[in-house]
C-alpha cells in the first residue's frame, strides 16, 4: 500500500494534480508514519476523514454517529494529520450524519454521489448488470442527467458529489480490467461533465492504483488537453473555493441609453464574463458563447439589464444556488427590463439542472463570474479512500465493529 501510495503521489505530481485521500481513522492509527511521510513528499495531497471504523454509519444511531465522527477526529489530531472533511465509508449517509458532521466543526463532506451515463446497460452480461444493480441499490446515486455535479451548501456544510462510475463499480463489478477500457469510460465521463461546467470527483482506491494507474493518466492528459481548462483541485481546495467566491460582486449602473456601467470586486481568482453584449471592453473568447474580460470596470451596451433578475418570492437557498454558479442577481417583481428573468416559489435539488438549463438558453446578453477560479471551464478532483494500509488491515476491517 505504501507503495501504491508513492505511485499515485509521482503520477499527481508530474500533471500538478491535487487530489483527496480519506482515510479510516483506525487505520490511520495503526500506521501514522505512512501518513505522514505521503504528506511530506506530496503536498498537493490532503487528507480527510473516512470515519473511525471502515462501518455503515447511516446504520448508527445519532449518539453513536458523533461517538464515530468524534473518536476519528481525535485520532486524527492525535497524530498530527492535519483535516476539514468527510467522506462516508461506502457511501453510506443520512441527514442526521451531514448534521453531525457540522455539528462536529467539518467544512465539507464527499459522500453522495451520481452516475454518468457512460456504461452501455445493453451490452452487460447478466452478472454485470447485477453487480450494477446492487451498487445502485446500495449507495442510490442520482443520475448526472438529471442532477448537476456540483457542490452545494447543506447549512454551512458543503456538500461535494462523488462521480460514478468509479473504480469498485468498473473493477468489481464489471470487471473492466483492460486499461484503455477504463480510460475510455472515464474520459467519456469527462468530456460530458466539462460540456456543462461541473466538477468531476474521481473516485479510486489506492490499492487499485496499479491496475489503473494508465487509466488514471489518461484521464489527466485528457483534461491537460481541454478547452476552457480543466481545474485540477483536491476537496478542500474546492471548498476554499466556494466560501472565497461569496465575495465576488457585481454592480449595474445604467448610464444612458441601453448603456450600464458594470463595477466589478472580489477575489482576483474570479474571472467575469459576458455574452451577448456589444461594448468597449476589450476581451478574449473562452467557451459557450461567452468572452472573459480582465477589466474590472467597463461599459456595456444591452437592452435589458444583463443580469438575473429574480421575484422576492424566491427562496433562499435559490439565491444561494445561483450565486454559487457566479450568476449576478437582483431581486425584483418586474419581469420586465431584464435579459433573464425566474419567478419562483419554491426549489429543491431536481430543480437545479433544469434552471441552468434555462438561463443559459436564454437569448439575452448576461455578465457572470466563471464557475470556477482563473477562468477554468470545469474542474477534476482526484479522491481515492484508504480503508485500510495493509493486508492486517483489511484482515481485521470486519471485526473492527
Ligand atoms: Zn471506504
Amino acid at each position: 500500500m505504501r507503495q501504491a501510495l508513492a505511485g499515485f503521489a509521482e503520477l499527481l505530481g508530474r500533471y500538478n494534480a491535487r487530489a483527496t485521500f480519506p482515510v479510516t481513522a483506525a487505520a490511520l492509527g495503526r500506521h501514522p508514519a505512512v501518513l505522514r511521510d505521503l504528506l511530506r513528499c506530496a503536498p498537493a495531497v490532503e487528507l480527510a476523514v473516512h470515519g473511525h471504523r471502515h462501518t455503515d454509519l447511516a446504520a448508527l444511531s445519532d449518539a453513536e454517529q458523533a461517538a464515530e465522527i468524534g473518536q476519528a477526529m481525535a485520532l486524527f489530531r492525535a497524530n498530527g494529520i492535519p483535516f476539514v472533511g468527510f467522506r462516508a465509508p461506502y457511501l453510506r449517509w443520512n441527514d442526521r450524519l451531514l448534521a453531525a458532521l457540522e455539528g462536529a466543526g467539518l467544512w465539507y463532506d464527499s459522500s453522495q454521489c451520481l452516475l454518468w451515463p457512460v456504461i452501455d446497460e445493453d451490452a452487460l452480461a447478466p452478472e454485470q448488470r447485477e453487480g450494477l444493480q446492487l451498487l445502485c441499490d446500495f449507495c442510490q446515486p442520482r443520475p448526472a442527467e438529471a442532477f448537476p455535479a456540483l457542490p452545494f451548501w447543506i447549512n454551512n456544510l458543503l456538500e461535494i458529489p462523488v462521480s460514478l462510475p468509479d473504480d469498485e463499480l468498473l473493477v468489481e463489478r464489471l470487471r473492466l480490467r483492460d486499461g484503455t477500457r477504463l480510460a475510455a469510460v472515464w474520459g467519456a465521463a469527462l468530456e460530458l461533465c466539462h460540456r456543462r461546467g461541473e466538477l468531476f470527483v474521481l473516485q479510486l482506491h489506492p490499492e487499485r492504483f496499479p491496475l489503473c494507474a494508465g487509466a488514471l493518466e489518461a484521464l489527466l492528459q485528457r483534461a491537460r488537453g481541454l478547452r476552457p481548462s480543466v481545474w485540477l483541485a483536491s476537496l478542500r481546495d474546492v471548498t476554499v473555493w466556494w466560501r472565497e467566491k461569496r465575495a465576488l460582486h457585481v454592480e449595474l449602473t445604467p448610464r444612458g441609453a441601453e448603456e450600464w456601467e458594470v463595477v466589478a470586486e472580489g477575489p482576483g481568482r474570479g474571472v467575469l464574463l459576458v455574452r451577448g453584449t456589444a461594448g468597449e471592453v476589450e476581451s478574449t473568447p473562452w467557451g459557450q458563447g461567452y468572452r472573459m474580460v480582465s477589466q474590472r470596470r467597463f461599459t456595456l451596451r444591452a437592452e435589458d439589464r444583463p443580469c438575473v433578475g429574480i421575484s422576492s418570492a424566491a427562496p433562499l437557498e435559490l439565491l444561494q444556488f445561483l450565486a454559487d454558479q457566479g450568476y449576478v442577481l437582483e431581486v425584483s417583481d418586474r419581469a420586465a427590463g431584464y435579459s433573464v428573468y425566474l419567478d419562483r416559489d419554491a426549489f429543491s435539488p431536481p430543480d437545479m439542472l433544469p434552471l441552468l438549463e434555462e438561463i443559459e438558453a436564454a437569448p439575452g446578453p448576461l455578465v457572470r463570474w466563471a464557475r470556477w477560479p482563473g477562468g477554468a471551464g470545469s474542474a477534476l478532483a482526484i479522491t481515492g479512500d484508504v480503508d485500510a494500509l495493509t493486508v492486517w488491515d483489511y484482515l481485521v476491517r470486519p471485526f473492527e465493529g
